[in-house]
């Protein structure tokens, strides 16, 4: 189906009408095993741990829309992460970005930190202090782009060719672009994971994560480890995932719009010292992120000028920007990663300034996600 255009692929990539009953849309298959003509011999399932017809839709639908040949689904995007990093042993290393997830970075320090990975945080903005952190036993460079909270921009071409110049594999977390905006294997990437509980999923009611590769070797082992180690996700999870793909060009389209326009009134406000957002001219990375992305996302980060007390009393006062973690969903949200997401990487090299406020965007009207963000910051200003 790749020839067709990438809203055609989210409505119909691996979603024929159901061959049996013509259904439109992908059964929940909820047996957990399966029937065997003969010993060994079946319709290509046998126990829904090793595989399962609904989650073999999801993992068709997103490996199509990274453009890999592979793809598998996990139970969360950290279960995701973690079947990536069991690739590396006990004494091999990996750079990751300065910026990380919050719990990306946990899962590294102190999960495979506790086996013996090494690692070392870089500003990946920074392709001679990447190149400096490599070193003989560097497996991984893990990236995330834009990254979170503070929206840096990596350069996924310069960094899959500095991987592949030590024989270490790229790793982009694809979280905050989507294949819709930005496709890394494109750009040299070998390995693309996903939190799918954010914008593929986009309605803040499944959790979920996902391994596209290209790479024959990191396909066949993230196959081994999804069954080996269980963390899938249930069918109706899914589903539910499913559904929200179908409308995530449309929905990306509103909340990339909405982000623009407010990342421009914020940026002009008298109590805001500073708006991240790579859709601006100020922004460091605008270049590459107009090069490798279509649109710039979503998330807008901000810092107050009256620091920690503006922040928590700006994310105290406004209404339709609801106060809670996560992000990408159709309804706009506002959270303290100092205090909230990234509360475990509080005294690490990957702190947050408690001044910063991070803005997931919806898909509601304009004017009352703006008026919403100029009554609250009154109250600072
Ligand atoms: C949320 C998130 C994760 C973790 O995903 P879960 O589904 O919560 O396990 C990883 N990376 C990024 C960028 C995220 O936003």
């Amino acid at each position: 189906m790749t020839e067709h255009g990438f809203e055609t692929l989210l409505v119909h990539a691996g979603q024929e009408p159901d061959e049996l009953t013509g259904s439109v849309v992908p059964p929940i298959h909820l047996a957990t095993t399966y029937a065997q003509q003969k010993v060994g011999e079946h319709k290509g399932f046998e126990y829904s741990r090793s595989g399962n017809p609904t989650r073999a839709v999801l993992e068709k639908v997103v490996s199509t829309l990274e453009g890999a040949p592979a793809g598998f689904a996990f139970a969360s995007g950290l279960a995701a992460e973690d079947a990536v990093l069991r690739f590396c042993r006990p004494g091999d290393h990996v750079v990751i970005p300065n910026d990380a997830y919050g719990g990306t970075y946990r899962l590294i320090a102190r999960v495979h930190g506790g086996y013996g990975l090494e690692f070392t945080p870089v500003d990946l903005g920074d392709v001679s202090a990447v190149e400096a952190a490599i070193g003989q036993r560097t497996r991984l460079i893990w990236s995330e782009t834009p990254s979170n909270p503070h929206l840096r921009i990596a350069d996924i071409a310069a960094l899959a060719e500095l991987a592949h110049r030590s024989s270490a594999r790229l790793v982009v977390d694809n979280t905050f672009a989507t294949p819709y905006l930005q496709r890394p294997l494109s750009l040299g990437a070998d390995v693309v994971v996903h939190s799918m509980t954010k914008y593929l999923g986009g309605h803040s009611d499944v959790v979920g994560g996902f391994v596209a590769t290209s790479d024959a070797e990191v396909a066949e082992r993230t196959a081994f480890l999804q069954n080996a180690t269980g963390a899938v996700p249930s069918p109706f999870d899914c589903y539910m995932v499913l559904r929200g793909l179908k409308t995530l060009a449309v929905r990306l389209d509103r909340q990339c719009a909405n982000a623009s326009a407010i990342s421009t009134f914020l940026a002009e406000h008298s109590a805001v010292a500073a708006v991240l957002y790579p859709g601006l001219d100020s922004h460091p990375g605008h270049g590459i992120a107009k090069a490798q992305m279509s649109q710039f996302g979503a998330m807008v980060s901000f810092i107050l000028r009256g620091g920690e007390e503006a922040a928590l009393e700006v994310a105290a006062s406004t209404e339709l920007f609801t106060l809670a973690e996560s992000l990408g969903a159709v309804e706009s949200l506002i959270e303290h990663p100092a205090r909230m997401t990234h509360l475990s990487v509080a005294g690490s090299a990957l702190e947050v300034d408690p001044g910063l406020l991070r803005l997931s965007v919806g898909v509601e009207t304009l004017e009352d996600l703006l008026g919403d963000l100029e009554r609250a910051l009154e109250k600072v200003g």
